[in-house]
């Protein structure tokens, strides 16, 4: 059996009618594994044995309410989808079933090749949503959780760095005082730092307008942006002539600058080397930026692009943890991936693809 294949259970009290559903399931065109059920309780056991994409079930069946079997069944199987067969203008049924858990439902009179299929797609991609919605709730939900814990610790720290302060100017000792005011203006700097990402983070969602992007500026404009932190760390960047792509150029230049001050960032050498390149893959550009620094352990390689995921505390490398996950957002958003590859105090390579039209 393929991937594509999908398993769909008939469940109907009628030997004709479920054969009649098999003859148009095969004419559909849909590859599909068929398993058949004469009540819900069998319905329910073939459920239980495998699991199933799709089951299609009679409104009416002896011993059983259709519209109680499909609670039952959507309630023990959320992840498949119900599809109702209903008798001609029993619309109020219909719309119940979808109140208890049916993705569609299909008049018994109208079921043919076309019908079936379409119903079953649709169910498909009304399931495929769902799972989309889920997915983006319990990101926002786990986002809410660690942003108000981010936000809310350098606010304590500020809060106590203030009360500490106040001893400091009652007692007059300076140079306490002068050591708390650099601490107050770091954290201050910090939390400004993780609204400004914060910002980048869900700005990255919003609808943008797509041009051709010359990389080389891009690249160009990113020697500029970074020219404090060249300097200060004295890094060497060199690039490869890149492409011209179609995307965003303020998101892209976020990206390929957050790549390339993360390279300067981390690294621990006398010369932090970066070197970015791109080759033709397919039907996309696949991008490399690779450094020479402290390196990411394996273990370590996907989390990374998690929000707010941090593998060192802020007195060794300031940062969010906002940054690669921000980088994830624009290369999807252009539909393309993000990966890296590390070897620890050897160096990172960033890879990500952007699809050539
Ligand atoms: P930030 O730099 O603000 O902490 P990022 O999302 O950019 O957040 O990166 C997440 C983590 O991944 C960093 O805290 C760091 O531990 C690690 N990391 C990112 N880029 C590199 C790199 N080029 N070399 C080594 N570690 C890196």
């Amino acid at each position: 059996m393929d991937l594509t294949t999908l398993s769909i259970l008939i469940a109907d009290d009628d030997n004709g009618d479920r054969m009649q559903l098999k003859r148009v399931l095969k004419k559909s065109g849909l590859p599909c594994e068929i398993s058949e059920a004469s009540d819900i309780k069998e319905a329910l056991v073939i459920c239980q044995d495998k699991p199933l994409d799709i089951s299609i079930i009679d409104y009416q069946m002896p011993g059983q309410n259709g519209l109680e079997g499909i609670k039952a069944l959507h309630a023990l199987f959320p992840s498949m989808s119900i599809i109702m067969v209903t008798g001609q203008g029993d619309e109020i049924i219909a719309s119940e079933a979808i109140k208890q858990g049916a993705s569609d439902y299909i008049p018994k009179g109208n079921i043919d090749a076309q019908a079936i299929r379409r119903v079953i797609e649709n169910a498909l991609e009304k399931k495929k949503l769902l799972q989309k919605i889920e997915e983006q709730q319990t990101d926002l939900k786990n986002f809410a959780k660690v942003l108000v814990h981010d936000l809310k610790a350098p606010i304590r720290s500020l809060n106590s760095l203030v009360n500490f302060l106040k001893e400091d100017i009652q007692e007059g000792n300076q140079e306490n005082i002068l050591e708390g005011c650099q601490h107050i203006t770091k954290t201050t700097r910090h939390l400004s730092a993780l609204i400004d990402t914060l910002r980048d983070y869900t700005e990255a969602d919003k609808q943008v307008e797509f041009e051709t992007v010359s990389i080389n500026t891009v690249l160009q404009t990113i020697l500029e942006i970074l020219n404090v932190d060249i300097k200060e760390k004295k890094a060497q960047i060199t690039f490869d002539p890149c492409p011209e792509v179609t995307g965003n150029t303020p998101l892209l230049t976020q990206l390929l600058q957050h790549l390339v001050a993360n390279g300067i960032k981390y690294c621990e050498k006398d010369t932090p080397t970066l070197h970015v390149s791109a080759d033709k893959e397919g039907d996309a550009w696949k991008f490399t930026v690779k450094d020479n620094g402290i390196g990411i352990p394996k273990k370590d390689l996907k989390k990374i692009f998690a929000p707010f995921t941090r593998l060192h505390g802020s007195d060794q490398y300031s940062g969010t943890g906002l940054g690669l996950a921000t980088c994830k957002k624009i290369v999807e958003k252009h539909g393309g991936k993000i990966w890296c590859e590390s070897k620890e105090n050897e160096g990172s390579t960033f890879f990500f693809t952007l699809p050539k039209e």
